[in-house]
């Protein structure tokens, strides 16, 4: 799961529109990630791989945080990247 420099850019435009400041705890850049992350949904304390939702990863250039964005919420097609 690999984002293209199209599939990245429509990110940057997405969090450009929604996203306010930057990054949220220094308001430093952030930059996209290459690949797509899913963190694992896990119910009653069991820790078994179960349903994830595939990620965008924005990472702050600055300071490190890393934040998430539902990928189809961005427009990325997980099956397309
Ligand atoms: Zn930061």
């Amino acid at each position: 799961m690999a984002l293209d420099q199209d599939q990245k850019q429509d990110v940057v435009d997405y969090l450009q529109k929604h996203v306010q400041g930057g990054c949220t705890a220094c308001g430093g850049d952030i930059r996209i990630e290459d690949h797509l992350v899913m963190p694992q949904m896990l119910e009653d304390g069991n820790t078994q791989m179960g349903a994830g939702i595939p990620s965008v990863v924005a990472t702050c250039e600055d300071c490190g945080k890393m934040q998430l964005f539902a990928a189809n919420v961005v427009g990325i097609d997980p099956q397309n990247a």
